[in-house]
């Protein structure tokens, strides 16, 4: 592999190493906006502690509310409406809102100007209202991800009903606005689980690229992981979770790599399809249902 494929393989992960030959990026926009991953306290990742990056002020003052990567809205009431053109993508947090993490997060969309949908779990949203107050104040989109997280599909068809109405009643409550759009935990469905979704004003937010941010890497490493798997499909819904310290410390890094590659941020929101949308539905495909 020529030298400088093998870097942009790894174009995350370089900003904490050196390669060879110049990666296809800003480094050094790379390097402070990972440092920024932190803004809200040691301005450094704290799962990684190692970083050599750390951010000055001015460093600080440069990387303030980066444009370019926010993208259109789209309406959508279900889930044959979300038609992603080529590069666009559509960000989404599961499993919070939890205090700190989830506003770090909420921090690092405000400085790109991006926004993204929170599937929140209800009994996290009933904890935590404030958390989920300010979700909706920052203008990003609401779903629900059941009462209490069970894997639906080993459940009855009776039961699992009842825990997505109750974790949307709960976030609803939470929240004060409709939580139109919904996950399933563990993405295990099951046909009829999704018509019975998809029939009650509901649109199921399924997902093409999968941060795994769950598992026990680096921050760097769940952002280079992303990024490849995004490459393969070159747009989709992008799963992430607000609750994991290395999401949050990431997210920078994978926002400035987004828009080094001309990636756009899709807000879904709840509602008619505009026009736009069944013009652009006429040349792209629809995205398949996954698990
Ligand atoms: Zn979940």
């Amino acid at each position: 592999m020529p030298v400088r494929a093998a870097c942009a393989a790894v174009l995350v992960v370089s900003l904490l190493s050196s390669c060879a030959s110049k990666p296809p990026v800003d480094g050094a926009a790379l390097k402070t906006a990972f440092a920024a991953g932190d803004a809200g306290g040691s301005l450094r990742p704290k799962d990684d502690p190692k970083s050599p990056v750390a951010l000055t002020p001015a460093a600080w003052g440069r990387l303030s509310k980066i444009g370019g990567l926010a993208g259109r809205e789209m309406t959508v009431e279900s889930i044959s409406d979300i038609k992603l053109r080529d590069k666009e993508v559509v960000l989404t947090f599961d499993d919070g809102p939890m205090p700190k993490r989830t506003e770090r997060v909420l921090a690092t969309l405000d400085q790109f100007g991006v926004k993204a949908s929170f599937m929140m779990v209800g009994e996290m949203a009933k904890a935590h209202p404030e958390i989920a107050r300010e979700v909706v104040a920052e203008g990003h989109t609401i779903g629900s991800h059941t009462y209490a997280h069970p894997d639906l599909a080993h459940m009855s068809y009776d039961n699992a009903v009842a825990e997505i109405e109750k974790g949307r009643k709960a976030v609803e409550a939470a929240t004060g606005v409709e939580a139109d759009f919904f996950r399933f935990p563990y993405l295990a469905d099951s046909k009829k689980l999704r018509q019975w979704v998809g029939s009650h004003q509901m649109v199921v937010m399924d997902v093409q690229v999968d941060s795994k941010d769950y598992f026990r890497d680096t921050p760097a490493a769940v952002a280079t992981r992303t990024m490849d798997a995004l490459r393969a499909h070159r747009k989709g819904i992008i799963l992430m979770h607000d609750i994991h310290p290395r999401t949050a410390a990431m997210l920078p890094a994978l926002l400035t790599q987004l828009r080094s590659e001309g990636y756009k941020v899709v807000q879904l929101k709840y509602g008619k399809p505009s026009t736009d949308m069944l013009v652009a539905s006429t040349v792209t495909k629809p995205l398949a249902a996954t698990n």
